[in-house]
């Protein structure tokens, strides 16, 4: 898995085929690896960027749907390899739901060229910015852009770490299938319905479990728990990368340590894609426990997103 931003082409002085070609190329490849589609058995296909997303669709879409996340729960959403059966996946997608603020930049624009499906290209009916349904915490006040080093120019994209703000997504993607198929409209509804009110109870438990937590200094390794802190009432001080996206340096590190030990900081978290050599020292350096918690939905073996919620839950419980 590449930690760079990565847009796919094929090893130079392959071949010199136009770009569209080449997409074509690799499609029909792909196409002749995997068959002919499945006969249509699901009223929709949708295609979610991210595995959490995937998993609040397939609790939306009442048993209607047939969804695909193009990330694995292992892999840093924010740097995707944009391989060509991706594409494949979005060419025969009737619904696509990103994240948003920029998390899949990276990666998604080149998938959605070669997909050549324009009914999931942004601004359609079958195309979801899940950022757009929620409340966007860390918005920069001034100009940013991944050029300076920060991948979090339009806000933090990492809100899916807070269930409150997942049970708004989850009614914005019912009310979207709702609309893309009407036969369903009901059951959408009714199972958005559902997934809200089961999310608020596990969440209630949830909170008490982790009420000790409230208030607590935490450090993290990326600026992404933002949402999971305003959920918890946890307070982030620091983080091991200077800036989302730039690698920890020595000396920043050693700086993170002395604010950790200043404030006296209980748990360094990261997820679980960041490596944890650096975290573990700077963890036992600041006298603080490393927490890895799973980053997101395992979709891809059947978990749900309250599942995984409750994996994070479990991870951060502990008596102190
Ligand atoms: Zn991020």
């Amino acid at each position: 898995m590449s930690r760079f931003p990565s847009r796919w082409s094929p090893p130079r002085g392959h071949c010199r085929l136009p770009g569209a070609l080449r997409w074509l190329l690799a499609l029909a490849v792909a196409w002749s690896l995997t068959g002919a589609p499945d006969a249509a058995h699901a009223a929709l296909r949708v295609v979610t960027t991210t595995p959490d997303l995937a998993a609040i669709t397939q609790a939306v879409g009442a048993g209607r749907v047939e969804v695909t996340a193009l990330a694995a729960a292992t892999q840093d959403p924010h740097f995707v390899d944009a391989r060509p059966n991706l594409a494949l996946a979005l060419a025969k997608a009737g619904l696509l739901v990103e994240v948003g603020a920029d998390l899949e930049v990276g990666w998604l624009p080149t998938l959605l060229t070669g997909s050549r499906n324009g009914t999931i290209q942004r601004g359609a009916r079958g195309w979801i910015d899940a950022s757009t349904l929620v409340a966007l915490l860390e918005i920069p006040a001034g100009k940013v852009d991944r050029a300076m080093g920060d991948i979090h120019p339009q806000g933090n994209p990492h809100f899916l770490l807070d269930p409150r703000r997942a049970e708004r997504v989850a009614v914005g993607i019912g009310k979207r299938l709702a609309e893309l198929d009407p036969a369903g409209h009901q059951a959408y509804l009714d199972a958005a319905k559902r997934f809200v009110a089961d999310l608020r109870t596990a969440r209630t438990g949830w909170e008490s479990r982790l009420a000790t937590l409230r208030g607590k200094p935490i450090v993290g390794y990326h600026r992404s728990l933002a949402y999971l802190a305003d959920w918890l009432g946890l307070v982030v001080v620091e983080h091991l990368e200077p800036k989302p996206g730039i690698p920890p340096s020595p000396r920043h590190v050693a700086d993170v340590v002395n604010v950790g030990k200043a404030r006296q900081v209980g748990l360094l978290v990261q997820e679980s894609w960041y490596p944890t050599t650096t975290s573990s020292v700077a963890a036992t350096n600041m006298g603080a426990r490393l927490v890895v918690i799973p980053g997101m939905t395992n979709f891809a073996r059947g978990q749900s997103y309250h599942d995984f919620l409750a994996t994070v839950v479990a991870r951060l419980e502990t008596e102190r």
